[in-house]
């Protein structure tokens, strides 16, 4: 079964910075502290693209939308969009954890889509 991962992002102590938690120093003030935030509410579009040649991974679709979406602490997030339709810049949205396809060698990847709030 697949467990969610938490949407993580690291807060510098020193000076406040919010960014992915990838990054080993702050971006801003270089410094190495830091604290975990955790995404939390509902999500606004922020940009969007709908891709019309997917890669092999997603070929049982003929396009799909990405999106970047930020969240109402801050932290941002690059996914699909549930739907193709009737999508602004600006929107609510939801994260919904699920299938997001199936690999090459078949194994099935799950990860956040996000949907737009009703
Ligand atoms: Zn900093």
């Amino acid at each position: 079964m697949n467990v969610p991962e938490k949407i993580i992002w690291k807060k510098c102590k020193n000076c406040g910075f919010l960014q992915h938690k990838t990054h080993l120093r702050c971006l801003k003030c270089k410094k190495t502290e830091f604290d975990k935030i955790e995404a939390s509410g509902s999500c606004k579009l922020l940009t969007y693209t709908i891709l019309k040649a997917p890669p092999a991974e997603f070929r049982d679709k003929p396009s799909y939308v990405l999106g970047v979406v930020e969240f109402e602490n801050g932290i941002k997030g690059l996914g699909q969009i549930t739907t193709q339709g009737n999508l602004k810049t600006g929107m609510q949205l939801k994260p919904v954890y699920r299938k997001i396809c199936n690999n090459l060698n078949d194994t099935e990847v799950y990860s956040y889509m996000f949907k737009p709030l009703e």
